[in-house]
Formats: C-alpha cells, sequence, structure tokens
C-alpha cells in the first residue's frame, strides 16, 4: 500500500506543480513517519522516498541509527534541552522558532564541525496553543541567521490552522508566500527561501500557492494510533 499511496501522491504533486505553472522537481516531498514502525519506512525507502520526518526525539534517532542513508527532517516542537541530539542526528531541523533555539543550535553544530538545514516555523494562523514565531517577530529572528556559520536558513514553515476544507487553508499558505518574499525584497536573506507547507489534506492547494517542500503523514502511511 506505501508504495502505491508514494505512486499516487509523487503523480498528485507534480499536477498541482504544473497547473500553476511550476516544475515539478521544484517541489519534494518529506514522508512524515512519526509513530510508524521502521519496516513501514523501509518500505517507502524502496518506492524511491528519501525525505522523512520526525517529530519524537528519542522514537526518531532510533530510526535514524539504523537508516542513516536517509534524509531526516525534524519536524517537532523544539525544548532547549534537546538542540543537542538535533544536531547530532539531523540533516534538517523545521521548528526553529526562537532565538534561544537557534542560538544553542549553531552552538552545539559548531562543537560538532557540522552544518545543518533549518526552516524558521512562523505561526500563521496566529494561533495562542501553536509552535512558530509571529509575523512580527519574524524579521528579527531571521536576521540573526546572518551571523550563523551552521545552522542554514533555506526556508519558512507553516502549520496552519487545521481545516477540514483544504480550499479555507489556501489564504495561510499565500501568506507565508509574502512573507517569504518580503524577506528577500528587503535583502534580509540574500537567496531564495523555500516554503514547507501543506499535509495530508491540502498539499495540493499548498503547492499551487508555492510550497517547495510538503509533509505528508497519513496519506502515505495510513491512520496513526
Ligand atoms: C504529523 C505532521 C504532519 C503530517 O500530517 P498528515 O496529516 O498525517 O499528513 C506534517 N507536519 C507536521 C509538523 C506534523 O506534525
Amino acid at each position: 500500500m506505501i508504495k502505491e499511496n508514494l505512486q499516487e501522491i509523487y503523480q498528485q504533486m507534480a499536477a498541482a506543480a504544473i497547473r500553476s505553472g511550476r516544475r515539478p522537481e521544484d517541489v519534494k516531498l518529506v514522508a512524515v513517519s512519526k509513530r510508524k514502525p521502521i519496516a513501514a519506512i523501509k518500505c517507502a525507502l524502496e518506492a524511491g522516498q528519501h525525505s522523512f520526518g520526525e517529530n519524537y526525539l528519542q522514537d526518531a534517532i532510533e530510526k535514524i541509527t539504523e537508516i542513516p542513508q536517509a534524509r531526516w527532517h525534524f519536524i517537532g516542537r523544539i525544548q532547549s534541552n534537546k538542540t543537542k541530539l538535533i544536531a547530532q542526528h539531523f540533516n534538517v531541523v523545521e521548528t526553529v522558532d526562537r532565538l534561544k533555539i537557534a542560538e544553542a543550535l549553531e552552538k552545539h553544530l559548531a562543537t560538532l564541525g557540522k552544518s545543518l538545514d533549518a526552516y524558521v516555523q512562523v505561526n500563521i494562523g496566529d494561533e495562542d496553543q501553536k509552535a512558530g514565531v509571529s509575523v512580527e517577530e519574524l524579521e528579527g529572528l531571521v536576521r540573526v541567521f546572518n551571523s550563523f556559520s551552521h545552522l542554514k536558513l533555506i526556508g519558512l514553515m507553516g502549520l496552519p490552522p487545521f481545516n477540514e476544507e483544504p480550499e479555507a487553508t489556501r489564504k495561510h499558505f499565500r501568506q507565508l508566500r509574502r512573507l517569504a518574499q518580503s524577506l528577500e525584497d528587503k535583502k534580509i536573506v540574500d537567496h531564495p527561501l523555500g516554503l514547507s507547507m501543506g499535509m495530508s489534506a491540502d498539499f495540493e492547494v499548498a503547492i499551487e500557492e508555492g510550497a517547495t517542500l510538503v509533509r505528508v503523514g497519513t496519506a502515505i502511511f495510513g491512520d496513526r494510533e
């Protein structure tokens, strides 16, 4: 099933890219494997899927140790006492949302002599319970990356308010794209920013709005317990 699901998602992704005038190869998939067993990940890997996303650190480290050849994205909430392990084990961190975390990651990476790609998570729905830097504080946080040499800002990540109707989320995706554009226009970053947005329910809408990375779990691996 996993293999068939992946094939279908790749096709849907390519179709969404093409109908919005984009190139299919400019949109990548992160298979969100949280709470899924190693066997499921191996199955996806065999089907050609290379990047995986995990939220729970201890689980993730076991999986990474078992499957080091994949590319691992940390997509969970970051506690500051976990930054060292994230720096050690992951290839990408998508949920940097405050100065303290960014600085701690940079410090550990410098010690390790390693670099790590990062997305800043933006609280685009402005929800109290959600992680992510506020729109007001985004620019300040992004500027800090200019003084780093190991933690490399490659984009913005958004986790909009859940809505069963994917069209309702479009405006949030669009807002994230505009925020990235504005940081580029103001030369706060000196390179184009990627956009990690869109999940099982709404990845096609996200791609139409400019996503360069979609994070899909359920549609690949089935429901989580
Ligand atoms: C779980 C999770 C996903 C995947 O969600 P699905 O609805 O299963 O596709 C994507 N992003 C984050 C941050 C998640 O925690």
